[in-house]
């Protein structure tokens, strides 16, 4: 059996944090407001392997007030989240992902965010599907002041 699971998640930027997306680190000058490392790509994918399971979404797993995961590295949270999978009889099959952000560059880094995913689902690299756009200068996106992603995730029964 087969299951889809969809996720979307947005951050603001913020001057004075680092920049966490896919696991990488950007030298940037700015970097995302949030509770754990606010990687927003790691977010959308917890939420689409989330979904896909009929699971409650990441917000119930980690609780923005729970200060044990203050500052957390998200990479940590998307490998407790193939736990819960696993716990609940799932897989990940593959798993494909849109980052919208304006700057700084992602095409690059693509290749080492790809990467990180694939060592924390256990999914090959070439199950991973990973794409950057910018919002052409529309809206908050477009004017910098966030940066957000769309995943989607197919699992499987085991
Ligand atoms: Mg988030």
């Amino acid at each position: 059996m087969i299951r889809v699971g969809h996720g979307y998640d947005i951050h603001r930027t913020v001057p004075g944090r680092p920049l966490v997306l896919g696991g990488v680190r950007f030298d940037c000058g700015f970097g995302l407001d949030g509770h754990s490392d606010a990687d927003c790509l790691t977010h959308a994918i917890c939420d689409a392997l989330l979904g896909a399971a009929g699971l409650p979404d990441i917000g119930h797993f980690f609780p923005n007030t729970d200060p044990a995961w203050k500052d957390a590295d998200s990479q940590f949270l998307l490998r407790r989240v193939v736990a819960e999978l696993k716990k609940a009889g799932f897989v990940p099959v593959n798993l494909d992902a849109t980052l919208i952000a304006e700057r700084p560059k992602i095409a690059p880094h693509l290749a080492a965010m790809k990467a990180a995913l694939a060592v924390s689902t256990g999914l090959p690299v070439d199950a991973i599907g990973l794409k950057a756009t910018t919002n052409e200068g529309c809206d908050a996106i477009g004017h910098g002041k966030a940066i957000a992603a769309h995943a989607v995730a197919l699992i499987q029964k085991t």
